[in-house]
């Protein structure tokens, strides 16, 4: 599948003033991926709705959850700034008004060079869709028992016009092997600059 890298377009971080979206809680950590990421976890009612959902918690938002895109990016710059990040990583539910939320932060992300991945229920072509394309996701729903099993990892490829490719989970949290010969090596430093 040939995709266009939304990398590409020029989208200002200033896009994300006034767009309200329900997030629950925001962390760093590297559990995720094998990068430290700042981690926005998503809330509201999930359309992909799986059985035995492993997110009860997200489904009811609450009235904490309303953010604006602006202060979240906000948030992402102190972290950038010092130095805690190589990347944003997109969890939580699947909704409809998560897809406007989005665009913003990956704008960012292309103007620091951070990574993005998102999380989702989601099929790729669903999910490339609605969320655009990010360096990475992990799709499917979930289908019971560990939280990786029936999920699919892609990279972003940007050879030949740009598609996905799917990698095997132990690729994926190997950071030596997704690395080779690639830009994503990044390492964490605090930043005077921004
Ligand atoms: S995609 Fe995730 S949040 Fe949505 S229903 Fe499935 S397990 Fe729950």
């Amino acid at each position: 599948m040939h995709v266009k890298h939304p990398k590409d377009h020029a989208l200002s971080e200033m896009e994300g003033d006034g767009i309200i979206a329900n997030i629950r809680h925001m962390d760093i950590s590297g559990n995720e991926s094998p990068y430290l990421t700042a981690n926005i976890h998503f809330s509201g009612q999930c359309v992909v709705n799986c059985r035995d959902c492993h997110s009860n918690a997200l489904f009811r938002t609450a009235l904490d959850d309303k953010r604006n895109i602006q202060d979240v990016l906000g948030w992402i710059k102190d972290q950038y700034k010092l130095g805690l990040i190589q990347g944003i990583c997109i969890l939580g539910t699947d909704t409809v008004e998560k897809e406007r939320a989005l665009p913003p932060l990956y704008a960012f992300a292309k103007y620091h060079e951070l990574l993005t991945i998102v999380y989702t229920g989601y099929v790729l072509s669903k999910a490339i869709w609605s969320y655009g394309v990010p360096d990475w996701y992990i799709c499917g729903p979930y289908v019971g028992g560990e939280w990786y099993q029936g999920k699919t990892f892609y990279k972003y490829v940007s050879e030949q016009g740009g598609f996905y490719r799917n990698v095997p989970r132990e690729e994926y949290f190997i950071p030596e092997i997704i690395n080779k010969g690639e830009a994503h090596g990044r390492q964490t430093q605090p930043r005077s600059e921004i």
